[in-house]
C-alpha cells in the first residue's frame, strides 16, 4: 500500500496538478482548500464534492487532525493549549484576547535544538519539525475551539522557525492565502535566536511579515552564555543582517530582550545595547523572565525594569514592555509541555517500577 500523502500541507495549484492524476475536475481544488482551513477533520464532510471522488480523495490523502490533550483557561482570558500530534508528539500553542483583537501563538517544532539557557521548550532537545499543516491546525483548531477568529498570529511557541525554514514559509504562504485562513502578513509575526543565514534568505522572500529577533544581551560573551547560537553567529554578523533585512523589506525588527536578574538588566548592559542598536530605527520589547523551574535564573527586579528601560528612552532607543498574558496558566515558552512530557515519563517509571 502507498502511503497517504498530508493533504493540508498542498498549496492549491499543487493541489490542482494532484486531483488530474485522480481525474477528478480542477476548480474542486479550492473547495477542498476551503474546507481544509475550516477544519473538518475527513473527506465525507466536503458535501459539494461527490461521493465517489471523496473516495478517491482519501485513498490518496489524510487530513491531519490533533488531538486535544490539555486545556488551560486564564483569568485574563488567554487560553493555551496542548496538542498531540498524529505520531505521539506534543505542541502548545496560546490563544490571547487584546482589545485589538485576539492573537495565537504557535510552536513550529516539536522541542528545540537551540539551547537557551532560560528556556524551557529546548531542555529536552528537538523532536521533529512540524509540517505546514500541522502549524495550520494550531490555528484551525484554536478558531474551532472558541468560536473566534484569530487575527494575528506570533511565531513565538516551541522552536526555533528558522530551523524548520522551508516548512515554516510554505505555512506562512498558506496562511495567507484568501481561499484559507486568509490571515494578512502584516498581522504575522516571527521570533528567531538569530540564525544569520537564514534571515539573509528570508529577506529575499518578498514577505511582508515583522520579524522579531530574540536578542537577550548586548555583547558577545553574555550573550554566548545565555544563547548557545551566538557562538555561531556572533552580535558582529547578526546586526548586520539585521540592517541588511530593514534595508531589503523596509519592515522594522523588534528585538526581544528578556530581562533576567543580575545578568542582562544592569545600567552597563542598557547603555551597550543602545549603542548596539543606535541608528537601526529598531524597537526593543522587553520581557520580564518567566521562571522555569530547571533554572536558577530569576525575572530582573521592577526598579532595574524601570531603570533600564530610562537608560534606553536616553540613548533614542524606542522600548515597550511586552504584557504578560495567562501568568496563571504557566503560559512561558514549553512549560506546559514539558510538565506533560514530566509527567508521562514519571508514569511510565511507576508502571516499569511495578512490574519489575
Ligand atoms: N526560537 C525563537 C522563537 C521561540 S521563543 C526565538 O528564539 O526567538 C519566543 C521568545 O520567548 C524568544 O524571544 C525567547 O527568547 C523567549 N523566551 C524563552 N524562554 C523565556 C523565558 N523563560 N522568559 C522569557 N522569555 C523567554
Amino acid at each position: 500500500m502507498t502511503e497517504l500523502r498530508d493533504i493540508k500541507s498542498m498549496h492549491i495549484a499543487e493541489l490542482k496538478e494532484a486531483l488530474k492524476t485522480l481525474s477528478i475536475p480542477a476548480f474542486h481544488a479550492a473547495q477542498i482548500f476551503h474546507w481544509l482551513h475550516l477544519g473538518v477533520t475527513s473527506f465525507s464532510e466536503m458535501t459539494d464534492i461527490s461521493k465517489s471522488n471523496r473516495e478517491k480523495l482519501s485513498s490518496v490523502f489524510y487530513i491531519s487532525a490533533p488531538e486535544l490533550i490539555r486545556r488551560q483557561e486564564s483569568v485574563d482570558g488567554s487560553v493555551k493549549y496542548l496538542w498531540r500530534l498524529a505520531d505521539g508528539n506534543c505542541i502548545e500553542s496560546v490563544f490571547m484576547r487584546y482589545h485589538h483583537g485576539n492573537s495565537l501563538c504557535i510552536s513550529t517544532q516539536a522541542g528545540c535544538r537551540m539551547g537557551c539557557i532560560f528556556c524551557a521548550s529546548t531542555l529536552l532537545g528537538l523532536s521533529r519539525d512540524l509540517t505546514p499543516g500541522e502549524m495550520l491546525d494550531e490555528i484551525i483548531f484554536a478558531q474551532k475551539d472558541t468560536g473566534l477568529r484569530v487575527d494575528s498570529l506570533v511565531l513565538m511557541g516551541t522552536g526555533e522557525p528558522l530551523d524548520n525554514y522551508d516548512n515554516t514559509l510554505k505555512f506562512l504562504k498558506l496562511v495567507s492565502c484568501e481561499g484559507g485562513l486568509n490571515l494578512g502578513q502584516r498581522h504575522i509575526s516571527l521570533s528567531t535566536c538569530g540564525l544569520v543565514p537564514r534571515i539573509r534568505e528570508l529577506s529575499e522572500e518578498g514577505l511582508g511579515i515583522t520579524l522579531s529577533v530574540s536578542l537577550h544581551a548586548p555583547e558577545d560573551t553574555l550573550r554566548s552564555e545565555l544563547m548557545p547560537v551566538n557562538r555561531a553567529y556572533p552580535l558582529g554578523e547578526l546586526i548586520p543582517a539585521c540592517r541588511d533585512y530593514f534595508i531589503k523589506t523596509g519592515r522594522r525588527i523588534s528585538f526581544e530582550y528578556a530581562m533576567i536578574d543580575g545578568r542582562n538588566d544592569t545600567p552597563e548592559c542598557a547603555k551597550a545595547l543602545s549603542k548596539l542598536l543606535a541608528g537601526m530605527n529598531a524597537h526593543v520589547n522587553l520581557i520580564l523572565l518567566n521562571k522555569v523551574k530547571e533554572s536558577p535564573l530569576k525575572p530582573s527586579k521592577d526598579q532595574n525594569v524601570r531603570s533600564f528601560i530610562t537608560h534606553l528612552e536616553k540613548g533614542g532607543i524606542n522600548v515597550t514592555v511586552r504584557r504578560r498574558m495567562g501568568r496563571d496558566i504557566d503560559a512561558a515558552c514549553g512549560q506546559l509541555r514539558r510538565s506533560v512530557l514530566e509527567a508521562e515519563n514519571n508514569e511510565r517509571r511507576n508502571v516499569r517500577e511495578n512490574l519489575e
